[in-house]
């Protein structure tokens, strides 16, 4: 018979994995966050991880993929390759990790069925489609596949902001009770600062865009 009361959620620290914990912890009983170390530049985002997943008492590991820095340096672990304000013409952003997405998911899953759990839950989206192909619906269906016949198991990835754009991942934090949190304790930002960002980089503007339409909405500011 299937666990559905437990799941693994792949947790980076910022705005879309945390809102994914929260969403998950109301659907579960127990909640695993993964999170990895793959050299990146700011460690910062590991803490912020970290300090959320204590706050919510959830059960939180941390596993080493600084492979992946060895294999792929980029815009995101490399101080030397700053990050690409603008999207590329063609060809995917400099802030894009090769294999990330695969190796995560791959790694999340071992983890996932040492534990008897087959639900696991990814905060990627395709909606603001950044240029990042291992973000995409056919992708994840694809690892999904791969990694059912690779393990012989029924793994379920579960993507709840798949369709949605960041005003609605806004939206879904604050009905989850959890907008100040994401403000506050999150790391969304390249440049690594906490919260509000840094307000310029890529991911800072679509943060910021989605929060000024979400509250414009709601009719604050
Ligand atoms: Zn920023």
């Amino acid at each position: 018979m299937k666990n559905k009361d437990e799941a693994v959620v792949v947790f980076s620290g910022g705005q879309d994995s945390t809102t994914c914990l929260l969403w998950a912890l109301k659907k579960y009983k127990k909640v695993y966050a993964v999170s990895f170390d793959y050299g990146q530049r700011h460690v910062l985002e590991l803490d912020c991880a970290k300090k959320i997943a204590e706050k919510f008492g959830v059960e939180h590991h941390i596993l080493d993929m600084t492979l992946l820095n060895q294999l792929a340096p980029n815009s995101l672990t490399r101080n030397d390759i700053t990050v690409d304000e603008d999207a590329p013409k063609s060809g995917t952003p400099n802030s894009f990790v090769d294999g990330r997405n695969m190796l995560f998911l791959s790694f999340v899953a071992v983890f996932a069925k040492q534990r008897g759990v087959t639900d696991i839950i990814t905060g990627v989206s395709q909606s603001d489609y950044s240029g990042y192909p291992d973000c995409r619906d056919v992708f994840i269906k694809s690892l999904n596949t791969t990694l059912n016949l690779a393990m012989d198991y029924e793994f379920d990835i579960i993507t709840p902001m798949m369709w949605i754009d960041k005003m609605e991942t806004w939206k879904m934090a604050d009905e989850l009770g959890g907008l100040d949190i994401i403000r506050e304790m999150t790391l969304t930002c390249y440049n690594g600062i906490k919260g509000e960002g840094c307000g310029h980089c890529p991911a800072c503007k679509l943060r910021k865009k989605g929060y000024d339409l979400y509250m414009a909405g709601k009719g604050e500011k």
